[in-house]
């Protein structure tokens, strides 16, 4: 007889789904037969890290004998030099995904909430699911920004971590900072406030720096490596809190969470901030130039101050398989309740050159059928 191990598992597993990542390049390469794809579908930086970072790699690569740092001392050292900031506040994980995890499970347990914007992250659902904790999903007031003053209403007695993107994935929208410190204010002081700023290189000029203005006890302030720094593969990524706070995740983490290669390029990444600049100021100006291009094409999705674009159209599974069929993966967004649009991520000037001729062929070819 066969076993029922999902009756076996903890109750949360039946509501649970495997995180849906954009295709890999090889996949589709092979689903389609094709020699050559352009990924835009995960929010990567299109050109590679920092020259620095992948020579740190090399050189740790033949240390890989040994285990890493488990504190990870010269890497913490190295964030809190930057954010001039002590290192005990600092944690880092095996992506910032990690991190969102930990802070959730060390806080949330069954019979407790977390709250989060229904088209936030998707990553805080399932987090709160796996923890055993009851997810509470704020809509947004207008389809895209998150609704501060009802997720604030939507805290309770029962709340024990609340979570916010800014810049928000997948929807792009941003909250300015003063927005957020009236937010906080309206919270219980112990409710702990995760901030997640994966894509803050990118709108750092015009939000400034929430780790030096916003003030809460339970603030988390998470950043990663994976975007504008271009280190997606290494899987690194930090927050900074308070340090009693910082000690407690401590407990809950794998003893060597984060790997010696990794630990050695996020150093080197760091330290190169001139390269992330550059490539931050690049992205920028792709952008805009794509937004511009779906304007034209009249299926743009609103502004994004990530580095991804928003494209809508009632047609847009049909437009998602075109580009595929010529070797462009986009990400649908259907499962954010966002059906029709899909988000391109910015690539480098000729992958946006080659999203943006097919989308002008696929456009046409739809028009001519209708
Ligand atoms: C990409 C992304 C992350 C980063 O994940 P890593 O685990 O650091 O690669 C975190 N939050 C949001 C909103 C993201 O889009």
């Amino acid at each position: 007889m066969r076993i029922d191990w999902l009756a076996r598992a903890v109750p949360q597993a039946s509501a649970l789904y495997p995180y849906v990542p954009g295709k890999p390049i090889e996949v589709l390469l092979r689903e389609k037969g094709l020699s050559h794809a352009v990924k835009l579908a995960s929010n990567e930086n299109p050109y590679g890290p920092s020259p620095k970072a992948v020579e740190a790699i090399r050189k740790a690569a033949g240390e890989v004998h040994r285990y890493p740092d488990g504190d990870a001392g010269a890497l913490k050292a190295a964030i809190a030099a930057f954010h001039q900031l002590p290192a005990d506040r600092i944690i880092v994980g095996n992506g910032s995904n990690e991190v969102l995890e930990l802070i959730i499970r060390t806080f949330a347990g069954p019979g407790d909430e977390v709250v989060y914007s229904w088209r936030g992250f998707i990553v805080y659902a399932l987090a709160a699911q796996a923890a055993g904790a009851t997810g509470v999903a704020v809509p947004e007031a207008d389809g895209l920004t998150h609704d501060l003053q009802a997720m604030a209403q939507a805290v309770n007695e029962k709340t024990k971590v609340v979570c916010i993107a800014n810049p928000n994935n997948p929807t792009g929208t941003l909250l300015d900072l003063t927005s957020l410190q009236g937010f906080l204010d309206l919270l219980p002081r112990d409710v702990v406030v995760i901030l997640d700023e994966a894509y803050y290189e990118f709108v750092a000029d015009e939000l400034g720096d929430s780790l030096t203005t916003l003030t809460h006890p339970g603030l988390v302030v998470s950043r990663t490596f994976s975007k504008a720094y271009g280190l997606a593969g290494c899987r690194i990524g930090y927050a900074v809190a308070d340090a009693a706070i910082a000690a407690l995740i401590n407990r809950f983490r794998e003893p060597f969470n984060v790997s010696l290669p990794a630990q050695a390029a996020a150093i080197a990444a760091l330290a190169d901030g001139e390269w992330v600049r550059a490539r931050v100021a690049d992205t920028l100006v792709e952008r805009d130039r794509m937004e511009a291009v779906l304007q034209q094409l009249q299926v743009y999705g609103g502004h994004s101050h990530g580095n991804f674009v928003l494209l809508r159209h009632a047609g847009s599974r049909q437009i998602a398989a075109s580009l595929e069929d010529r070797g462009i993966i986009p990400r649908p967004l259907a499962g954010y309740g966002m059906a029709d649009y899909l988000r391109i991520s910015v690539g480098t000037a000729a992958e946006n050159d080659a999203f943006i001729a097919a989308m002008q062929d696929i456009l046409a070819a739809m028009e001519s059928r209708s």
